[in-house]
């Protein structure tokens, strides 16, 4: 009789932003919080809400053994939250108990996969997602292979290697390869049941590179780096992961991160990352920011709503991106744009749980007073009073077509559409990033008539946008925010120092 793999299946997705506010249970309840069969069920539906790395996973290893009743599954645990700020020591704990107690009561597994993001930080440790994986090593032994897929701004630690078989990144930035990620760990761990040896090696640059310049298409520095890299893939190599890592952490794990697998030996592990991270480091200097300045957007964004003769612009505000843990609300952008006049612009999307209420109490036609921003702390998301118009309401549940969120179904709780003296605001109840043009199109504005589009995203929006618009109708507004791409900004406390761009006269060998 064959004797049925079984895996267990877990993840905990956190990008945090060091300067951000710090995040709990109701942040992961409210994004992504699957356990038991509920991860099963969603891993296998057709817009599932769990991260697509365990959908690829399920899909790799069912069509492996002919259905889902070819091989047994564990699902044990998968949650994210949102960006935000450092998890909350005491949920995090309860997590990795509860994570504990569920694991121990499995049977005995044949193999691990975890779906992690890998930037996380806690408020009483740098290093969550290494914590996790040491205790899911302790419960499973030695021998058990553990493969996880991270986000390729995971920032990582030695414990991160040290305590997994195998860490696949992902290679896509807009991040549109988490399914095929998921579809590689899964061929990777049937490898590891068959018992080939990996051998690994890491290194980590003190290269930390502002996120707007870590796009992977044609031309970005980053895009260029990764595609050599899988040039290694062959014979003897299986996996190349080249992190960047996630500046806005501010821990001791940041720098860019190059892992490298070989069946063969470690001595040619330790050779390829070397080329590649002398690669990496050669060109440093092309890891620049290319934004401009806010007067100079308004003006842009006053000349096209008037004139239907220039292209219509998308304008990024990378600074605000709440998939970075900006909150998503700063008014710097949308205040010189009303005092401008600019018309026919759209600001997709803003997060403003008052506001969202009060458009429905007001209901739809009706004209509103408030103040965005009303309960707002954080010091970049200052009020602005405005007078609007409630064009429509909705319930925020939409099924994704483009970029990120193709084949999803994607949630921005209550939301409402204001219209502020010709300028729409899609007010969202459940902060997040911009992510397509399905964030309008779902909300009932055509992307197509925009003649500017203001979105809070530091670049996944790009992989959702480019069905309309050309690379070169986008801008990126240098605005104040929690995740602004100037890194002079920041008050570092955990850094690695010298670290480039920073240190300018950063000095990097390779010691062999
Ligand atoms: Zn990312």
């Amino acid at each position: 009789m064959v004797v049925k793999k079984r895996i267990a299946i877990c993840g905990f997705n956190l990008e945090s932003n060091r300067f951000a506010p710090s995040c709990n249970e109701a942040d992961f309840k409210e994004s992504m919080y699957f356990s038991g069969p509920d991860i099963s069920k969603e891993a296998r539906a057709e817009h599932p809400k769990i991260h697509l790395g365990v959908k690829g996973f399920y899909d790799a290893m069912d069509k492996q053994f002919g259905g889902e009743k070819g091989w047994e599954d564990e699902p044990i645990l998968v949650i994210g939250s949102q960006p935000a700020g450092p998890v909350d020591e005491i949920f995090f704990n309860r997590f990795l108990h509860d994570l504990e107690t569920r694991l121990k009561k499995m049977r005995d597994v044949d193999g691990v996969y975890i779906c992690q993001h890998g930037a996380a930080v806690a408020t009483h440790t740098h290093d969550p997602d290494g914590e996790m994986f040491k205790l899911v090593r302790r419960i499973v032994g030695p021998k058990v292979p553990i493969v996880a897929t991270l986000d390729l701004h995971a920032n990582i630690s030695q414990q991160m290697v040290d305590e997994t078989d195998l860490l696949i990144g992902y290679r896509t930035n807009p991040h549109v390869d988490l399914f095929e990620r998921g579809q590689e760990a899964a061929r990777c761990m049937l490898e590891l049941f068959s018992g080939v040896e990996l051998y690994k090696h890491w290194i980590k640059l003190p290269l930390v590179a502002p996120s707007v310049t870590l796009l992977t298409d044609d031309g970005h520095p980053y895009g260029d780096l990764i595609r050599e890299g899988q040039g290694y893939i062959g014979h003897a190599i299986i996996n190349v992961t080249i992190l960047a890592g996630f500046a806005f952490s501010d821990t001791p794990k940041n720098g860019m991160s190059f892992l490298v697998y070989s069946r063969e030996s470690s001595k040619n592990a330790e050779t390829v990352a070397n080329k590649l991270a002398q690669k990496a480091w050669s060109e440093r200097e092309r890891y620049k920011t290319n934004m401009i300045s806010l007067s100079t957007a308004t003006k842009l964004a006053k000349e096209v709503g008037d004139n239907p003769d220039p292209e219509p612009l998308l304008f990024a505000d990378p600074a605000d991106n709440p998939g970075g843990g900006g909150r998503g609300n700063t008014t710097f952008i949308l205040k010189k744009f009303l005092e401008a006049g600019v018309k026919n612009c759209v600001f997709s999307v803003f997060f403003d749980i008052h506001a969202v209420e009060t458009a429905f109490e007001s209901g739809v036609g009706s004209k509103i007073k408030i103040t965005l921003n009303h309960n707002e702390e954080n010091q970049f998301s200052e009020a602005l009073s405005i007078e609007a118009t409630v064009l429509s309401l909705h319930s925020g549940i939409f099924k994704g077509h483009y970029g990120m969120v193709a084949g999803t179904t994607a949630d921005t709780g209550r939301t409402a559409i204001l219209d502020i003296e010709g300028i729409r605001l899609i007010c969202i109840s459940k902060r997040q990033q911009c992510r397509s043009s399905d964030f309008l199109s779902a909300f009932g504005i055509d992307p197509i008539d925009c003649r500017t589009i203001v979105v809070k995203s530091r670049g996944h929006f790009r992989a959702g946008f480019k069905h309309i618009f050309n690379p070169n109708q986008i801008l990126e507004i240098d605005a104040p925010g929690l995740t602004s791409p100037n890194l002079s900004c920041f008050d570092w406390e955990y850094l690695p120092r010298p670290v480039y761009p920073l240190d300018r006269d950063t000095i990097w060998e390779i010691n062999n």
